[in-house]
């Protein structure tokens, strides 16, 4: 009945029922919910999710799948299956038709794991929070804190935007087929107030992908070419860090120091 499942498309489903009754409890959904799934794929979570809400749009991209999705939940009128790329999808318009903010949810295809963190942080003013399986990894990188091995530019995105948890792991012997490595369930919830204003954004995020690029050069030599030695200079004195840091031991709060002042040096006069 069903075809093979597709590589390309991240498709791993997950069979274990307890870790699904699991995730649906975690996503503590209520009537008044919008939920937006991605991949639904043959519908095991959706099944419980459907049971709930006031609405749930399932979002899935493999056309072999929709003819099942919609024999399977033929009943359930709360539920509409669009075949379409989630990343194509338009939160705004389910917003608008709802007036309510949208809940976030799928085991996500761990190919596009980052374009999808991207894509969520970009339609955050639509989207109260998020649940996601994702790679155990991948969710460490983007809860890690500073110190952390895997502490980087994702890190420091995710984080600037929302707070990401770990809620519990999940063993790849729950998925089919099985992948190479375990995943991680959890939970972002959108930042409703933010430290800088647009353009200082945009220097922020240049500036921790600039500093973690070489990770094995300190804070000072990676961004030598792109910020003034007085403004390092005062960085390190306001800071009160060591002139030889490195950017894992810069905490969110530290970079937003240093963006501030690259960003009021910036409009002083000379
Ligand atoms: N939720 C199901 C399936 C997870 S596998 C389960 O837990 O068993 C990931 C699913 O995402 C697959 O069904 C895959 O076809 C779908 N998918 C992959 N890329 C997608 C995209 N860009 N947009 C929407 N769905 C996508």
């Amino acid at each position: 009945m069903y075809k093979k499942p597709k590589k390309r498309l991240g498709q791993n489903f997950l069979i274990d029922k307890n870790v699904l009754q699991k995730i649906c409890n975690a996503c503590n959904i209520v009537s008044s919910d919008i939920v937006v799934e991605i991949g639904p794929g043959r519908g095991e979570l959706t099944s419980l999710l459907v049971q709930i809400p006031k609405k749930i749009y399932a979002i899935e991209k493999d056309l072999d799948l929709i003819q099942g999705l919609k024999d399977r939940f033929a009943e359930n009128n709360n539920l509409e299956i669009i075949n379409q790329d989630i990343l194509k999808v338009e939160l705004k318009d389910i917003y608008q038709t709802h007036k309510k903010k949208i809940k976030l949810i799928g085991n996500i295809p761990y190919n596009i794991s980052s374009p999808i963190i991207e894509y969520l942080i970009n339609n955050r003013d639509f989207i109260d929070n998020a649940f996601f399986t994702v790679q155990k990894e991948f969710a460490q990188r983007l809860t890690a804190s500073s110190g952390s091995k895997l502490y980087g530019s994702l890190s420091c995105f995710a984080q600037y935007y929302s707070n990401p948890k770990i809620i519990f792991g999940i063993s790849r012997n729950c998925f089919r087929p099985v992948p190479k490595v375990d995943s991680s369930f959890i939970r972002i919830d959108i930042k409703n107030e933010l430290p800088l204003d647009k353009t200082s954004e945009k220097k922020f995020f240049e500036i921790t992908r600039a500093s973690f690029n070489q990770r094995r050069k300190t804070l000072r030599n990676s961004l030598s070419k792109f910020i003034s030695q007085d403004i390092l200079d005062d960085f390190f004195k306001i800071s009160g860090l060591d002139i030889n840091t490195r950017p894992e031991k810069m905490l969110i709060k530290d970079f937003l120091t240093l963006t501030k002042l690259v960003i009021s040096k910036r409009y002083q006069k000379k």
